[in-house]
């Protein structure tokens, strides 16, 4: 038979395109549009529905940059259309692409009940099936005119990400407009060709099966008359039966589809439109549940469902119906889909513990399934946490981003720093954004790796990042596949059917050992700097006022804030979001991020201040109290308590060098700087061993050029490295000393910027601190503070959550040389038997690590570099400017230990209250360092039980007594959510009125003590 192929194939795709998509509908008329935009940002419906209109048309432009219009449809349906199906179709002057990254919609009825969203691909209305001839139509549509700031050419700095910044020119015309038959027939004869044409281009040509669809399209095609396909549509979808019918082979791949629409909490837009984007896609999403019986739909992130609680009631009851009838699923169980890579322990704790209780509280819902889909890389403290909360699987597909490596496995074990081992799916489909194409289900297929020995794959199904959700059409999609020779099949599925027939078919997956890190965005861990430094700032604040109040609460009966310590956890957990933390949203939402977590601090000094006030008594008592708020006894203080403390005396001092720089002593370490202001030599006097490298200097501040080739504000390419500047000129270099400490302050400019350090040595202190002080006003450019070190060593520590993992110090293989910026909470350690040292730092997440042997002595020299700033121009134009402050320090002879409570102490300096008290008990005492409490505080159900959660920090088997100074009545070993828990691998064991602990490697335990009454 000589070869048509092809002539059919572009048949099918004119015919289609020009004459049977512009039948689905035959017949419109104009509706009449009124306009009425809101002054400054969104008002209330009821006033949005109450202002008046003027008259818009079709083709005139509206909406200012991120501005709110209230536009209102009026029509009459013609006699004739009577008992056929009547839609409206607006168009806000939608480009196709990209739903969510541009104006939409949200339609309401005259008496405020919202219908559904409006997006790109979703323009329509249902107004009647069948219709009555001279039926009146009025809807109202909540239009929000947010700019695109994202698109075909993307990456380009714009000032629209902020409305300070955004002018007010309108972004839109107003586009098709009408009252329309909309033909059932026609449109299924669409979904019929587009999911038989898209399987067919996936199909071998050599394959029988390509060619008997070819030849059923081609019958189809003769069978429509081209200048009436409506009343031909019917016959036409007759000769596609029998190939629609074929059932799929028994070893088909297993699709199970979940409705989904990944909605960015903020990022190209800001919180406050988020709020109305949930509501949208949301609104959109329970109708379709309500058209379509098999349709099943998954949303993640509680505080997304909060929003609809407060500000869309209405479609929160729709969303509440739809949750119990297990057809809309929340999913994840965390309050964001949050970055896990610079969270710190509690707060990676506490985004399960707030979204598994929202989803119980208000769905009576439990989630086994972690749910981040777009975070971007995972820390080996992950699976811990997930199984400490009760739950057991995780999903992402965002290692599929990655630059370099292809991950080897779609499911399979994945195990943490503790050996926790979770359940973890990849979906093949390697998108969250699936929208039913034949050429997505065919790439799931083919790429998942672990055929043979398992069948199941998942795929998030709709519209994403900005919302849009699932659409009628991939529901129509996706039920021709359910079983479809050629296709992979496809079932609606919640996520927990998903895993369980997934784990239940694959016994022994493989083992994927130690942190998922992303081949991708390793820029995340540097950008906005002040948006980083709030969270930390939040985060240690919090540690604070739960441990001080909790312990105002049991010792002096003060009120314990429950609500507002809630609130402002939730407040931390919002901002740790995938594109907030991470600096990887538009001006706007960093500029409000600063601005609250401002707000947070002066609410968390309220609360710790009044806590400490109660508890050191009568300021007239006239005592000068010191507390201490880490994990570790600090200068005679108690970790947990308070004492007064003599001010150490010490012999510390500043010598001028000749030819310049300063040598500083305090009796532990022998600092040198030179005539630069750079460390050339750091020595632990006790041992005479030298920490900065021979023929190197430390604390050298390096500029590159950082332009990556797209993803601005994301992006670090490798060839960054290929260009530095080493910044040793100085403008000043001057020395002060006392005897409680030694400083050399150092000033230099380069660029447009400044920088000044101050290198202080305490007295009784074996630690050399750094705080740094930019303004910073370049572009496109990457700081770094470069630490090169005599340490020989094939790996080093950098802290993660409840721990630390190792990374090599080398680039054997093509992952270890991908992880070329990598992250670390607060400290990384560097290690030769016997001898280590550590650099902390209170808020630089970002860092590399590099080993050089040297030319002279045949030494190895490792550098860790700090990653300070940068200045990308996208989506922020004005990323990182202005001022910035830095503290950090080097640590000589430090074993891990040190690096942990040093790491404490950076982020936790001493209070000193005046009170009469002569010290405060802490709650908790114990007896090896080891065993470090990452939280104090009072339960959640508001019992008056303390919980305290403990882990094991160094890596290895610590054994240890947990004293109370009030009489324990009883010690229950919990989960995150502090319900009693037999999960513990360790010992826990409640004798004598204590808590006696054997912890394995990293284990966290949490537990609920209760007072004797
Ligand atoms: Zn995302």
């Amino acid at each position: 038979m000589h070869d048509d192929r092809t002539l059919v194939e572009s048949r099918l795709k004119r015919v289609l395109d020009e004459r049977i998509r512009p039948a689905v509908y035959p017949e419109s008329v104009p509706l009449e549009v009124g306009i009425w935009t809101a002054p400054g940002e969104p008002v209330p419906v009821a006033e949005g529905l109450a202002a008046p209109r003027t008259p818009i048309a079709v083709g005139d432009a509206w909406g200012a940059p991120w501005g709110t219009s209230w536009i209102t449809v009026t029509g009459t349906v013609p006699e004739a259309w009577a008992g056929r199906t009547v839609e409206a179709l607006i168009d806000l002057g939608f480009d196709a692409n990209m739903p969510g990254f541009q104006c939409e919609g949200l339609v309401y009825r005259p008496d405020g009940s919202p219908v559904k969203g409006l997006n790109p691909q979703n323009q329509w209305v249902r107004i009647a099936a069948p219709a009555a001839g001279g039926e009146q139509v009025l809807l109202h549509v909540e239009a929000a005119s947010n700019p695109v700031i994202l698109d075909y050419h993307p990456f380009l700095p714009t000032e629209l990400g902020d409305r300070e910044t955004a002018g007010d020119r309108p972004q839109y015309k107003l586009a098709r407009m009408d009252l329309a038959v909309f033909d059932e027939t026609v449109w299924q004869l669409v979904m019929d060709l587009e999911v038989l044409g898209e399987l067919m281009a996936e199909l071998p040509v050599e394959g029988p099966r390509r060619w008997e669809i070819l030849r059923a399209v081609e019958r189809c095609l003769d069978a429509i008359d081209l200048q009436d396909v409506n009343s031909t549509a019917a016959a036409a979808r007759s000769r596609l039966e029998g190939v629609l019918a074929a059932p799929a082979v028994p070893s088909a791949h297993r699709i199970s589809a979940i409705g989904h629409a990944h909605i960015d909490s903020a990022w190209l837009w800001p919180l406050r439109e988020t709020v109305r984007k949930v509501a949208r896609t949301t609104a959109n999403m329970t109708a379709l549940l309500e058209d379509e019986p098999e349709f099943r739909y998954t949303m993640s992130q509680a505080q997304q469902f909060a929003w609809i609680k407060e500000h869309r009631p209405e479609v929160y009851a729709r969303v509440r119906k739809a949750v119990a009838e297990g057809r809309f699923v929340p999913a994840g169980g965390m309050w964001v889909e949050s970055d896990t890579n610079m969270p710190s322990s509690e707060a990676m704790a506490r985004q399960f513990v707030h979204g598994k209780r929202f989803f119980l509280d208000e769905f009576g819902v439990e989630n086994h399934e972690a749910w981040l889909p777009d975070t971007f890389g995972f820390t080996g403290g992950l699976p811990q946490i997930i199984r400490n909360a009760g739950s057991k699987w995780l999903l992402t597909q965002k290692i599929s981003w990655s630059q370099v490596n292809r991950f080897p496995h779609h499911t399979f074990l994945w195990e943490g720093i503790d050996g926790t081992r979770i359940f973890t799916h990849f979906p093949p489909v390697d998108t969250y954004n699936c929208s039913m194409k034949g050429s997505e289900i065919a790439h799931a297929a083919r790429n998942f790796k672990d055929k043979g020995v398992a069948r199941h794959s998942l795929a998030p199904t709709g519209w994403g990042d900005g919302g849009g959700g699932t659409t009628r059409e991939m529901v129509a999609k996706a039920a021709r596949m359910k079983d479809l020779e050629g296709s992979a099949t496809v079932r609606w599925e919640n996520p927990a059917e998903f895993f369980a027939k997934a784990e239940a078919e694959y016994p022994n997956p493989p083992v994927w050992v130690g942190e998922l890190y992303l081949e991708l965005h390793r820029a995340t861990l540097t950008s906005q700097a002040r948006t980083k430094q709030g969270n930390r700032r939040s985060e240690n604040l919090l540690r604070e006022a739960e441990l001080w109040c909790a312990t105002a609460a049991l010792r002096t009966g003060a009120a314990y804030p429950y609500e507002q310590l809630d609130r402002i956890w939730k407040t931390v957990l919002l901002h740790q979001f995938h594109d907030i933390l991470p600096g990887s949203s538009i001006a706007w939402v960093h500029r409000e991020a600063e601005a609250t977590y401002a707000a947070l601090a002066g609410e968390l000094e309220g609360l710790i201040g009044a806590a400490q006030r109660a508890l050191a008594g009568a300021a007239a008592g006239g005592r000068e109290l010191v507390f201490n708020a880490a994990p570790h006894t600090r200068s005679a203080v108690p970790a947990g308590g308070a004492a007064a403390v003599a001010v150490p005396g010490g012999t510390c001092e500043a010598v001028e060098r000749s030819g310049g720089g300063f040598t500083l002593r305090n009796g532990l370490l022998e600092v040198v700087v030179d005539a630069d202001g750079l460390i050339a030599s750091v020595v632990e006097l006790a041992t005479g061993r030298e920490t900065v490298a021979p023929g190197s200097r430390a604390n050298l501040l390096q500029l590159h050029p950082d332009f990556p080739n797209m993803w601005d504000a994301w992006d670090v390419d490798q060839f960054y490295r290929n260009t530095v500047t080493d910044l040793t000129g100085t403008d000043s270099l001057t020395a002060s000393s006392s005897p409680a400490g030694a400083s050399v302050r150092i000033a230099r400019s380069f660029g447009s910027s400044t920088v000044v350090q101050t290198l202080t040595l305490r007295a009784g202190e074996q630690r050399l601190d750094i705080d740094t002080e930019v303004d910073w006003h370049e572009t496109e450019k990457f700081l770094k503070a470069a630490f090169p070190l005599d340490v020989h060593t094939e790996r080093y520590a950098a802290e993660t959550q409840f721990g630390h993992l190792h990374r090599p110090t080398h680039t054997n293989t093509s992952w270890d040389a991908a992880k070329f910026e990598a992250c670390n909470h607060r400290f990384v350690h560097f290690e030769e038997p016997g001898w280590g040292v550590a650099l902390v730092t209170a808020s630089t997440y970002g860092h590399d690590v590099t080993r050089t042997v040297r030319a002279e002595d045949g030494g190895t020299t490792t550098t860790v570099r700090f990653s300070l700033l940068r200045a990308p121009r996208f989506p922020d134009p004005k990323t990182d400017q202005g001022l910035h402050r830095f503290r950090h320090a080097l640590v000589p002879g430090a074993a891990i230990g040190d690096a942990v409570r040093e790491g404490y102490r950076i982020g936790l300096p001493e209070r000193t209250v005046t009170g009469s008290a002569e010290r405060v008990a802490p709650l908790v005492e114990l007896d090896n360092d080891a065993l470090v409490v990452s939280a104090v505080k009072l339960a959640d159900d508001r019992s008056g039980d303390l919980v305290v959660r403990v882990y094991e920090a160094g890596g290895g088997r610590a054994r240890g007594r947990l004293t109370t100074s009030f009489p324990l009545a009883d010690a229950v070993p919990c989960d995150l959510l502090e319900r009693p828990w037999d999960g513990t691998r360790g010992e826990v064991a409640f004798e004598d009125g204590a808590v006696r602990l054997a912890l394995r490697p990293f284990e966290l335990v949490t537990l609920r003590l209760r007072a004797t009454a």
